[in-house]
């Protein structure tokens, strides 16, 4: 069955914004702060304050509980279980096992875009918006994003 995204995005916006907020919140709790090689590369792909940054890993990603929200997600592929890493501001979910640069180095990039959007919830009406038009692999901030990953601190 089609999912028509478009279509559904203005009703899933204000709640994506909101999940994304409980779960930055959340990170802000059990997440840990940057050493100093990975405050380096988060500088290095254009963070400003990367001592604001924290990661926790967790056995997989959390999917939200509202039904709508969580069909969109998985739908779109921007949850799954081929998703490693996931980027709300500074709060960072990265799966157990899959710490690498490579992946560090692009969700800090997803940080720096939250830092130039603003907040969580300037950010993402845009990112959904590419998602639901051009589709996750292609939306401007992923490929900003896979552009600027790097392999080694
Ligand atoms: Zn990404």
């Amino acid at each position: 069955m089609e999912y028509d995204l478009r279509s559904a995005l203005p009703q899933l916006v204000p709640k994506a914004i909101a999940w994304a907020e409980a779960q930055n919140s959340f990170i802000g709790q059990i997440g840990q702060p940057l050493n100093d090689a990975l405050l380096s590369v988060a500088r290095n792909v254009g963070v400003m304050r990367p001592e604001l940054i924290r990661v926790a890993e967790v056995p997989q990603l959390p999917l939200p509980e509202d039904q709508a929200l969580q069909q969109a997600a998985i739908a779109t592929g921007l949850l799954g279980p081929h998703m490693t890493g996931m980027t709300f501001g500074y709060a960072i979910y990265i799966c157990r096992g899959q710490s690498t640069i490579r992946l560090l180095s692009h969700e800090f990039r997803h940080s720096f875009q939250y830092e130039q959007a603003g907040s969580i919830a300037a950010f993402l009406p845009t990112y959904l918006q590419q998602i639901a038009t051009v589709g996750y692999h292609n939306a401007p901030f992923e490929i900003d994003a896979r552009a600027h990953e790097i392999d080694h601190a």
